[in-house]
């Protein structure tokens, strides 16, 4: 029987103890937490969003991304919502296309797994945090702060940095670079981006739809819509955590960096200017602040204004020349808003870079320089957009892991 060591039973351990136990091989998986898949409970708020309806490369950020392809290749969200109904799970597609189990609870897709391999025999080891991977021959030691373990195969599947509390910390990338491996820097995204703009407090706790357009260094490098919360430290939301991953490297590249909301992307600025102007007329008796009720969330009102340079809110809106309705329509398409910084390591929810795809086999997951180790999940230099693509890679980066660590070669 093929000894298999699964190091980390986070989602993609556990996938690859799944297969790796029905092909029949005989599967330890080590967690130095005190029981497996604790993140995975947290994932979509715990729902957990496990796939996307359409997986799209464009999804996907990684330095290789020839590499990425063909590790994802063949691999669609059928094939892993396939995976899930063999299992129980039945699929829920919201309108995004997002996908969760109909249950709409985490907790079930986590036993569903766990039942799966513990059926097959496989063993689960918690409360152990690996140290230390050693080839010995063409097997491997593995010692933990308890004990030492002697596997045909590893599979490393330790995760990133993020969200420690929830297992992973940053072990996995120390001990792949102490056999070896070249990684890209590590940073963490799907994280909240803090910002020094001065009306944070007042619009604290509020969501508004916007196009959202990043720059660095004034140049446009990213964007993308949705709804943007104004926080007291910043800014987050779907389309700022969605950009967030390259904010986060730009900021390290030392580039100045900021957004620009723009809150009404499908209107040109002369069509807003003309829906002001009629408005300004047809609302002269209001003050200019209540004449733009029911056009703008009304919190946003007088930090536009006076980001637009216009302090006398109580003025008649047919005051306002042409100069100033246009600098209002500048703030209403293009607000800036700087960013300073970003949420730490605890707070992200994935980790951008790691272990080079150029240093596994990307139709194995097997590891260059190490025959019989393997390589799977957030600890390679992958990670995707909200939505579920970063559990879709989890998963079946560990599935290909746990097929070609337990059969005969
Ligand atoms: C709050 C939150 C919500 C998320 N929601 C979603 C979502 O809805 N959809 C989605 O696609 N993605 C989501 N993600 C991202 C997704 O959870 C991860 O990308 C995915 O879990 C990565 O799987 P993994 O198995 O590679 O790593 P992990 O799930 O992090 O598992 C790694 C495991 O290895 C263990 N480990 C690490 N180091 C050691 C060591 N030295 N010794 C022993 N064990 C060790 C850890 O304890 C952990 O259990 C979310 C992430 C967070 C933090």
């Amino acid at each position: 029987m093929i000894r298999v060591g699964v190091l980390g039973g986070g989602a993609s351990g556990m996938a690859a103890a799944v297969v790796a136990s029905r092909n029949g091989a005989e599967v330890t998986i080590l967690e130095r937490l005190d029981r497996v898949g604790k993140k995975l409970l947290a994932t979509g708020n715990g729902r957990c969003n496990y796939t996307n309806d359409i997986i799209d490369m464009s999804r996907y950020y990684s330095s290789n991304r020839d590499l990425l392809e063909e590790c994802l290749s063949n691999i669609t969200s059928k094939s892993t919502i396939g995976f899930f109904r063999e299992l129980g799970v039945e699929p829920f597609f919201d309108e995004t296309g997002k996908v969760f189990p109909y249950s709409l609870q985490a907790s079930s897709v986590l036993e569903v797994l766990r039942e799966e391999y513990l059926r097959y025999g496989a063993k689960e080891i918690c409360g152990q945090r690996i140290l230390a991977i050693k080839p010995i021959g063409g097997a491997y030691m593995v010692q933990t702060d308890l004990d030492t373990f002697e596997f045909d195969r590893v599979i490393v599947a330790m995760g990133g940095k993020s969200n420690e509390k929830l297992g992973s910390d940053g072990s996995g990338f120390e001990l792949m670079a102490g056999l070896g491996y070249e990684l890209s820097e590590i940073y963490p995204a799907l994280v909240k981006l803090k910002s020094d703009f001065i009306h944070l407090r007042s619009l604290k706790g509020l969501k508004v739809n916007a196009s959202v357009s990043l720059y660095a260094d004034e140049n446009l490098v990213a964007n993308d819509l949705g709804e943007v919360l104004f926080a007291d430290y910043g800014i987050s939301g779907p389309p700022i955590m969605q950009l967030s991953g390259i904010a986060v490297k730009k900021i390290n590249e030392g580039k100045n960096v900021r957004v620009s909301l723009d809150f009404f992307s499908d209107i040109s600025s002369n069509d807003l200017f003309e829906i002001l102007s009629d408005r300004f007329i047809n609302l002269k008796h209001k003050s200019l602040k209540d004449s733009l009720v029911g056009l703008i969330n009304k919190r946003m009102i007088l930090p536009l204004l006076k980001e637009a340079g216009i302090d006398d809110f109580f003025q008649k809106p047919t005051k306002m020349n042409r100069r100033q309705i246009y600098a209002i329509i500048k703030e209403l398409k293009s607000l800036r808003i700087n960013v300073t910084g970003f949420h730490s390591w605890a707070d992200a929810q994935v980790t951008a870079g790691g272990v080079l795809l150029t240093e596994i086999n990307p139709q194995t997951m097997e590891a260059c320089h190490h025959k019989n180790l393997f390589v799977t999940g957030e600890i390679l230099d992958v990670y995707g957009d909200c939505g579920g693509f970063n559990l879709h890679w989890a998963w079946n980066t560990g599935i290909k892991a746990g097929h070609h660590s337990s059969i005969i070669r």
